[in-house]
């Protein structure tokens, strides 16, 4: 099923992401993880790209496995970097022969390791160009974006941000997934400077639990220029273990997504990061059973 279809539903979508493991136990032990996250009955789910391309196979192989023996959409996460026009043409006529239909159509980021941008002959510099690659050889493909409420931090001018994010989706992208945000006022103001900019797609919302303390340092690395509220700074601060430290990430998740979903947001991104303990807490916290009661 295409995403755009699920997210015309009149309630607010659950999209669980997830990485390729890289050993074979890794993808057994994430198969169990993803059958007993099934029980939130998820919209869909999306699986990640390594940087420059490096789990290209495994990313492919773990998309169709979730589709076969889940019985569940998913995304394949594409970057751009790295590639020629020609790697990429053939890795997507692969997911077309794997019957994968929805990519989150991304740059990338520099591989770690490096630190100068190497441009590719034949390549593309943005992932504009890549959206608009994708709608001319393979039209009927559901294209999502990155959208990044708190800033992206090559772009310090926030005017043109959203020009180049306009420019995403105005070259065929049906929907934007943002980057984690633990502001959800930050989230709300994205979406209304989208809106003025005559962004009209959903806008999914990405949030991720923080659970341990080595957890937020490796994420205020992840996602540059991530804002962490002083609130709940002062509530970490407070937490006199990591039961604690947990019990304070899943408490604000749960008050991210209890806000989100009665403002009407169209869909929640949740980066499980290969766990499932944190995110079936939040919802029990929440009392809710599954991604229905929304
Ligand atoms: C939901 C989500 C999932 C992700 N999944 C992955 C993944 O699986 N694998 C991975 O490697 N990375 C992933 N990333 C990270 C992403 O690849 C990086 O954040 C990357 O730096 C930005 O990607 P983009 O697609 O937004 O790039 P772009 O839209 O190309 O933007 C990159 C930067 O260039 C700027 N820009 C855009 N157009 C122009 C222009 N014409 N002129 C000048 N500047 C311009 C933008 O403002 C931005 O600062 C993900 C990010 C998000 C939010």
């Amino acid at each position: 099923m295409l995403v755009k279809e699920i997210l015309n539903s009149n309630r607010p979508s659950l999209s669980l992401e997830f990485f390729p493991p890289k050993t074979k136990a890794g993808f057994d032990k994430l198969f169990q993880i993803i059958s007993n996250l099934m029980q939130l009955k998820p919209s869909y789910a999306s699986v990640t790209y390594g940087a420059g391309g490096s789990t290209r196979d495994d990313t492919a192989n773990l998309v169709v496995q979730i589709q076969k023996d889940m019985g569940l959409t998913v995304v394949s996460h594409l970057t751009c970097v790295g590639s020629t026009r020609d790697e990429l043409m053939s890795i997507l006529e692969k997911a077309a022969e794997g019957n994968i239909e929805n990519i989150l159509a991304l740059r990338g980021d520099i591989p770690e390791g490096e630190t100068v941008w190497k441009q590719i002959e034949n390549g593309f510099d943005y992932a504009v160009d890549f959206v608009s690659f994708i709608k001319k050889n393979y039209p009927h493909i559901c294209i999502g974006v990155a959208g990044f409420p708190e800033g992206h931090p090559l772009t310090p001018n926030r005017l043109k941000e959203i020009e180049y994010l306009k420019a995403k989706v105005d070259a065929g992208a049906d929907y934007i997934v943002t980057q984690l945000f633990l502001d959800n006022r930050n989230f709300y103001d994205f979406c209304e400077r989208c809106e003025l900019a005559g962004i009209h797609v959903p806008v999914i919302a990405g949030v991720m639990p923080i659970t341990t303390r080595k957890g937020m340092i490796r994420m205020a690395e992840l996602a540059e220029g991530a804002c962490f509220p002083a609130c709940l700074l002062r509530s970490v601060a407070r937490a006199e273990n990591d039961e604690y430290f947990e019990e304070v990430g899943i408490h604000w998740a749960a008050e991210q997504l209890l806000n989100l979903v009665n403002n009407d947001v169209h869909g929640i991104h949740l980066y499980t990061l290969n766990r499932s303990r944190a995110i079936l807490q939040i919802f029990k916290s929440l009392g809710i059973r599954d991604a229905t009661q929304f």
